[in-house]
């Protein structure tokens, strides 16, 4: 059997939003690799394992992404049964798909489990329906944050009558306020900004287009943050019934 590596999403942070996917993966794993954006109770699945903490959070210079890989196959190869645990899902900005591709072209297989993504938890934790029928036909997961600085298309964004939901924004408030407004977006439109997605933390503040910035910072929003930007943040749906373990 080749040697294999689990690339599992560890969800927002709940650890009851945890797949039971997941749970089975740390449940065998031998060692563990997680994100710092993995809420560490999850690690009750697997007090079998070696825990190796590859995060860039915590004050601690990030640990380089070749480092990581060469980690995980390091590991795989001695026969061992690898888990990469991330935040949300593993696909959804969270180079799931770079790493499953240079697994592979090493001769390991990946198995890749689904988390829920923090832009969808926090979304519903919040009340909002993201794809409401009559208000919205679409939801689009943007990252505000690009390895090269390139400049999203705002104005296709603006004006494409989807649900935006914004990862890594929190730094580029302003950037993405003028963008959405030369892009013809109107400046009264509904924002939510919602910190610490799930966890007990969690925090929201709800603002317009037009205000978003200077609430943000009255709020003192910190990462991490995903913004949801679009006419369903004005309707307010249920609040997500959230059972916190421990
Ligand atoms: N793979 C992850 C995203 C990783 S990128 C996922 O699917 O959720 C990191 C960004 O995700 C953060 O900057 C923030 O925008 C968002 N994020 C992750 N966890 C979050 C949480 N609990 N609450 C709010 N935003 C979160």
């Amino acid at each position: 059997m080749n040697a294999k590596v689990w690339l599992v999403g560890a969800g927002p942070g709940d650890p009851e939003l945890l797949t039971l996917k997941a749970v089975r993966a740390l449940r065998q794993a031998e060692v563990v690799m997680i994100d710092d954006l993995v809420n560490p109770a999850v690690l009750e699945y697997c007090p079998q394992a070696r825990v190796i903490a590859v995060g860039k959070r915590g004050g601690c210079r990030s640990t380089p992404q070749a480092f990581i890989q060469r980690l995980m196959l390091r590991h795989a190869r001695q026969g061992r049964c690898v888990v990469r645990l991330k935040g949300g899902d593993p696909c959804i900005f969270g180079r799931g798909g770079e790493e499953a591709l240079w697994l592979q072209r090493h001769g390991i297989d990946v198995e890749v489990v689904n988390g829920i993504t923090a832009g969808l938890a926090g979304a519903t934790q919040c009340g909002i329906s993201l794809t409401s029928r009559g208000v919205s036909r679409g939801v689009t997961l943007v990252t505000a944050h690009t390895q090269d600085d390139s400049e999203l298309n705002w104005a296709a964004l603006a004006q494409g009558g989807t649900t935006l939901v914004v990862y890594m924004g929190v730094a580029r408030l302003a950037e993405i306020r003028r963008g959405l407004l030369d892009g013809g977006m109107t400046p009264t439109m509904p924002v939510a900004m919602i910190e610490n997605a799930s966890l007990p933390t969690q925090r929201e503040c709800r603002s317009d287009l037009l205000r978003m910035v200077e609430d943000a910072q009255g709020f003192g929003l910190s990462s991490p943050a995903i913004l949801v930007i679009g006419e369903v943040v004005g309707e307010q749906v249920a609040r997500a019934l959230r059972v916190m373990a421990g």
